[in-house]
């Protein structure tokens, strides 16, 4: 039975104070704590195995590519994909996205072709897609999204033309939690021939999510938003895509062969396979390995699970805090059934960080500001709002402290 209080003990950072106060961490969109078990084995790692991969015939070397290699295998099998080939190890989701726009992108498109994303998108989902159409002259179409903060689905569904090539959707918004059903959209943008890629950094996290049961050509996701460290992340493609793609960066290990032709005196490159055709130079070896480390502890707990417990911690919450509060107003639709637990909130006559500054006095950690997601602010014609967002440690009874603490920020 999934049991917060008892997940809890696993995170020695829950155990502190901040400013006198027992600590609440609702800045997980942010970024995650990390379990003990997380912990151990980065240590574990460093005291005892490290060594860099696939270049050396010692012991440490072979243990180091063994552990990062099975790393792959595990996170494979976490998103559901066929097989670990199809998984590249990049810094976060921010680089898988770039990865698709320059390794695809660039090659790939054309003046009259489209890249179709919606006006929800995370900056990353829109500033690689912009900057590969000044460099290949295709155009970046924007779905519309309702003022309650959902897709206008028919819109996107609309703008999927026979120019489309990529079509690219977070399949949870970042600022509103809201879900999008990119199983669907998929099954419509491959009827146009068009690729799907689906920005996984909030639902990877929070949700069972299987890659080949959405028919997803793309999914990224970053580790330190699920309990991982930072600097790690993977991009999903399917490895047919793989194959085709260029490959973003050069450097030692996605090489198979450069060889200097004497007569010509340049060098002629063949690439290696994927996915170490896209992982240039020494990759993040330790991150690899314990981003495995995160998706067991998050496999153990079952997601179907984590996803029900932020279900209901949502729903608890909203109700709360528009029961208990006069002044404040949520963004977007508290519909529960359309999202997962992302809060966008304000409270009348404060600023978003001031609110946050307030809850920061009381040990309670919110974000503030836009969120890297301008264009939905402007949808909700606002230029900032405070954001409370769940995991798996937090509880109803840290959602009492925050409502009450929410009531003396009214009265501020
Ligand atoms: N996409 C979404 C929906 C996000 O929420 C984030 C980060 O908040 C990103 C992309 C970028 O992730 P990262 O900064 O880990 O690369």
């Amino acid at each position: 039975m999934f049991n917060p209080q008892a997940i809890r003990a696993d995170f020695p950072i829950l155990k502190r104070k901040v400013n006198g106060q027992p600590l609440i961490y609702f800045d997980n969109a942010a970024t995650t704590q990390k379990p003990q078990q997380v912990i151990d084995a980065q240590r574990d790692f460093y005291e005892n195995h490290n060594a860099n991969v696939h270049r050396a015939v010692h012991t440490l070397s072979q243990e180091a590519t063994d552990r990062y290699e099975n790393a792959r295998e595990t996170v494979a099998r976490f998103i559901g994909a066929k097989e670990s080939a199809e998984i590249v190890f990049v810094r976060g989701t921010t680089e898988a996205i770039n990865l698709v726009a320059y390794g695809w992108g660039l090659p790939n498109l054309k003046s009259g072709d489209e890249v179709l994303v919606s006006l929800m998108e995370h900056h990353s989902n829109i500033v690689p897609w912009e900057l590969i159409a000044k460099l290949t002259g295709c155009t970046v179409k924007y779905g519309k999204v309702h003022p309650d903060g959902t897709l206008d689905t028919a819109d996107f569904v609309g703008k999927l033309t026979k120019n489309t090539k990529l079509a690219s959707l977070s399949q949870v918004s970042n600022v509103s939690g809201i879900i999008n059903d990119v199983k669907h959209i998929a099954k419509i943008a491959h009827e146009h021939d068009a690729l799907m890629l689906v920005d996984g950094a909030q639902s990877v996290p929070h949700m069972p999510v299987n890659v080949t049961d959405l028919d997803a050509d793309f999914l990224t996701f970053s580790g330190h938003k699920m309990l991982g460290p930072t600097g790690i992340g993977a991009l999903y493609a399917k490895k047919q895509l793989l194959e085709k793609m260029a490959p973003f960066q050069g450097g030692g290990e996605m090489i198979r062969e450069v060889t200097l032709n004497p007569q010509t005196e340049r060098c002629g490159i063949t690439w290696n396979d994927p996915p170490w055709k896209f992982e240039a130079g020494t990759p993040n070896i330790c991150g690899g390995v314990i981003l495995a480390e995160a998706a067991k502890y998050l496999q153990k707990l079952g997601m179907a699970e984590v996803f029900q417990h932020e279900k209901e911690l949502t729903a608890y919450a909203m109700e709360q805090m528009l029961s208990c509060c006069t002044k404040l107003k949520l963004y977007g639709t508290t519909d529960v059934s359309l999202k997962c637990g992302i809060m966008p909130f304000g409270v009348e006559g404060l600023s978003s960080h001031d609110v946050a500054l307030f809850l920061d006095n009381y040990g309670i950690m919110i974000r503030s500001g836009y969120h890297c997601a301008q264009p939905l602010h402007q949808i909700f014609k606002l230029q900032s709002s405070a954001r409370a967002s769940f995991y798996i440690y937090n509880t109803k009874e840290e959602v009492d402290r925050f409502v009450e603490v929410l009531k003396e920020v009214e009265q501020f």
